[in-house]
């Protein structure tokens, strides 16, 4: 059984996760899309929240779940027997982060390998801090975001 996780801020998710996730869901047998409670950024939203958010929005893939963690990434792709991590690329400025985690993670983990998805052309220029920048300025997200999220973001933004 060919289990993946693809670990992310979600804050929130966006077309661009979502695009990821249903691209991942056909080569792998599980998907598990994990929350990370990041100590080191301050998320607009809760991790409930942004757990409920992505499950809001994924209600019809069967072979998918939303979880959360803490602590290390391979640890928690151990204890989930997962030996795949799924990570998105957009330009070449999302490289260098993802080069430097992917390494480090086999360092660790030297079982588990990473795997990247090139974004959509559609969601290259997409990103959660994108989307709160837009919908702080009363801007128009339905067109970034699941149905769900726009009026989420409304209530909180
Ligand atoms: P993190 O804080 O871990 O970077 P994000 O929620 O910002 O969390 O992103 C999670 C993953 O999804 C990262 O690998 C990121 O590069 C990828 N990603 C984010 N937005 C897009 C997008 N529009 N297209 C493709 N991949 C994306």
């Amino acid at each position: 059984m060919k289990v993946a996780i693809y670990p992310g801020s979600f804050d929130p998710v966006t077309n661009g996760h979502i695009d990821i996730i249903s691209r991942a869901a056909t080569l792998f047998d599980k998907v598990i899309v994990a929350v990370i409670r990041n100590p080191d950024k301050t998320p607009k939203f809760s991790l409930d929240d942004r757990v409920d958010m992505l499950k809001a929005s994924l209600k019809k893939d069967r072979n998918v779940v939303v979880d959360s963690f803490d602590g290390l990434l391979v640890d928690y792709a151990k204890k989930k027997k997962a030996n795949i991590i799924v990570r998105g690329l957009r330009a070449v400025s999302d490289f260098d982060y993802e080069f430097q985690m992917a390494l480090t993670n086999r360092k660790m983990a030297p079982n588990i390998e990473t795997i990247f998805f090139m974004t959509d052309y559609k969601y290259s220029y997409l990103s959660s801090s994108f989307v709160k920048q837009i919908a702080h300025f009363g801007g128009d997200v339905s067109e970034l975001v699941p149905p769900a999220i726009c009026q989420k973001l409304k209530i909180k933004i």
